[in-house]
């Protein structure tokens, strides 16, 4: 299977190299035109379990790993790293369905993907003398799962670095606490756009080039790397498989999927499910106040000069949706002078359109809709007094919109992507009696008042946070972020 481009078709590479790489050297993301060669049949599901769906995806979408290495990478990553046993259960939400996605180590659905990647790199690394220095900007979420993913694994190093400040108490403390001898976490003088641009700058520059020569590859793990994406694939054939072995519906019945989408991976993930073969009707685009892919798939126009707005769904509060890019390329049946035309209109004026027969066909698959905070707060509320479902406000956004476009006779799955109680004071304020109740509390009274509130235990990773050692303490400016990068490759790993 090749890789190439999404803005040109020369210079193709196996999987193993394009998950190695990230990115492509022209800035186009990863794509293969043989997603929908070898599908996976819905009547093939009822005999899997979620492993052996992985192993059925991985061996489409990444052939040049061997049976072994799949097998192996998949027991270390969900044998017993998940705290619910089906991995991603699929449970009632009101009339609807919700697929859980957070009960992997460290509470969020990028456990899912970040478990399952460290595998693929060492296997890839396996027999290469160069070594892997990983390097995020996290805004909260992604940073303790790569970090916890990546932890102790031979011949990859990984440093993350957060906006001071400006993530979560729990948060802060999930990463500030992490243990593993190749791990570096350090926080930067200013917000998440100045610590992405950062990290962007440091992998073009000349101490990546120096550190490459020494044998120390910089490389990312963030949503664009096609090592993030495939694992997602799975979720959406096995929550088919469940809703057919629940009775919901038959092989070959449509199903809908409401995604709350920052990045599009997510939804994406889903998009190549359905190429693989999986009777999806339609997927749901669900966003916050940010809502420039609610536009885009009403108008055709992608505009992302606008302010940007701080939620209460900070991992969706997003300008640049960088998967769309794939999509995209899809639906314009592979033609790459278009996207790289439409990528240079975004970073040019911040603008692109798209329009006739393209845009029809993205919208006969892609319906949309948003929710601003104050509606996230209700549906989080009506959640719980309606439906007796906790929910975190991410999910909140995609249960309000999955609402208003659930059909008559298909049944709709909603994407849960995080623990409630990696958001208790949101999530507090939504469902206490006393309405606004406003305290002055930190991060564990919050989950203290919410346990009580609503008598569901807090996840235990979580929850045992406060007696940890505070191991990560650094704070540098932008500036300084080189150097922290320089020492973490100069230890070993
Ligand atoms: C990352 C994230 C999302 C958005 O997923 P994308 O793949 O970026 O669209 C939604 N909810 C939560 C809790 C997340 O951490």
């Amino acid at each position: 299977m090749i890789y190439h481009s999404t803005r040109q078709k020369d210079g193709g590479v196996n999987a193993r190299e394009a998950l190695l790489k990230g990115l492509c050297d022209d800035g186009g993301l990863f794509v293969s035109d043989e997603v929908d060669t070898r599908p996976l049949l819905p009547a093939d599901l009822v005999r899997l379990d979620y492993r052996t769906i992985a192993f059925e995806v991985f061996s489409r979408l990444l052939d040049d790993f061997t049976a072994d290495e799949l097998k192996a990478g998949i027991e270390a990553a969900y044998g017993n790293t998940f705290a619910s046993p089906a991995v991603t259960p699929v449970t009632r939400l009101g009339d609807n369905w919700l697929l859980e996605l957070y009960h992997g180590p460290t509470s969020a659905f990028k456990d899912v993907a970040l478990c399952m990647l460290p595998q693929f790199m060492s296997a890839a690394l396996k027999g290469k003398k160069e070594r892997v220095m990983i390097v995020i900007a996290t805004s909260g979420d992604t940073g303790k799962a790569a970090l916890n993913g990546f932890k102790d694994v031979p011949g990859v190093g990984i440093t993350v670095f957060y906006p001071y400040e400006k993530v979560s108490d729990i948060q802060y403390l999930q990463m500030a606490t992490q243990e593993g001898k190749n791990v570096n976490v350090a926080a930067v003088e200013g917000n998440f756009d100045d610590v992405q641009s950062a990290v962007k700058r440091l992998f073009a520059s000349d101490f990546a080039k120096e550190t490459a020569a020494n044998g120390v590859k910089l490389s990312s793990a963030n949503s664009i790397n096609i090592g993030r994406l495939v694992p997602q694939v799975v979720y959406y054939f096995d929550a088919y498989r469940q809703l057919m072995a629940n009775g919901t519906i038959k092989a070959g019945d449509s199903v809908d999927f409401t995604v709350p989408t920052g990045n599009f991976g997510d939804v994406l993930a889903g998009y190549y499910a359905k190429k693989m073969g999986l009777p999806v009707g339609r997927f749901v685009v669900a966003s916050n106040a940010n809502n420039v892919l609610t536009d885009f798939l009403t108008t055709g126009v992608y505009d992302r000069n606008r302010p940007f707005i701080k939620t209460i769904t900070p991992s969706m509060d997003i300008l640049i949706s960088s998967n769309l890019e794939r999509m995209l390329y899809d639906m314009a049946n592979g033609d790459t002078d278009l996207i790289a035309r439409l990528m240079t209109d975004l970073k040019e004026k911040g603008v692109f359109k798209v329009e006739g027969e393209m845009l029809d066909k993205i919208r006969a698959v892609f319906t949309c809709g948003f929710a601003d905070d104050a509606e996230t707060r209700i549906s989080i509320r009506d959640a719980w007094k309606t439906d007796n479902r906790l929910i975190d406000p991410h999910t909140a956004v995609a249960r309000k919109v999955a609402l208003e476009k659930q059909r008559e006779g298909v049944p709709m799955v909603v994407l849960a992507t995080a623990s409630t109680y990696k958001f208790c004071k949101d999530v507090y304020e939504a469902i206490a009696e006393t309405e606004r109740d406003r305290h002055d509390w930190d991060g564990f009274r919050y989950m203290d008042e919410l346990v009580k509130l609503t008598g569901e235990p807090a996840p235990a990773a979580l929850a045992t946070l406060r007696q940890k050692p505070l191991l990560h303490q650094s704070v540098v400016t932008v500036d300084g972020m080189t150097a922290v990068v320089k020492n973490a490759a100069q230890r070993e790993f």
